[in-house]
Parts: structure tokens; sequence; C-alpha cells
């Protein structure tokens, strides 16, 4: 897990960080992942909320659809499309 300076601000007020984390799902019996997606975590435990932006999300359901087509391999790295 790497981490990096960016913070913001979780809905509960506390701080959230920005954790690049990999994203791994399993789908008709092919395991995929996509590493180092950039994910906010809230600071407090008692809230743990993840907060994936909407850009971040578009891009990983596009590299998951190439991923299902065979266009990438299942096991990508993240990358910025949008
Ligand atoms: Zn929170």
């Amino acid at each position: 897990m790497v981490m990096v300076a960016d913070t913001t601000r979780c809905r509960c007020g506390n701080h959230a960080q920005r954790q690049l984390t990999d994203v791994v799902w399993a789908e008709s019996g092919t395991t995929y992942s996509i590493r180092n997606v950039p994910i906010w975590h809230c600071n407090n435990k008692a809230c743990c909320e993840e907060i994936i932006p909407s850009s971040v999300q578009l891009n990983v359901s596009f590299l998951a659809d190439d991923m299902r087509a065979g266009k990438l391999s299942s096991d990508t790295q993240y990358r910025e499309l949008f």
C-alpha cells in the first residue's frame, strides 16, 4: 500500500487519505485485478468510508470492460483514460 500526502474531508468530518488500492474481483471463474486505484479512505475507524471519485469509477469500469473483452490482461495497472 502506497501512501500519498493528499487529504480530503469525509462527510463524517474526519480527514480521508488517498491510498493506492488494488481492486480485485472474480467473475465467471476468472480473477481480475486492477492495481493501484486511487481511493480515499476515511481516517475514522468507526466510519470506514471509502470515497471513489466518479472519474476513477469511470476509468475502473472502462478498464474492466477491456479486461473482460481480453484487450487487457486480467491483472492490469490502473490508468487514467479520462
Ligand atoms: Zn468518515
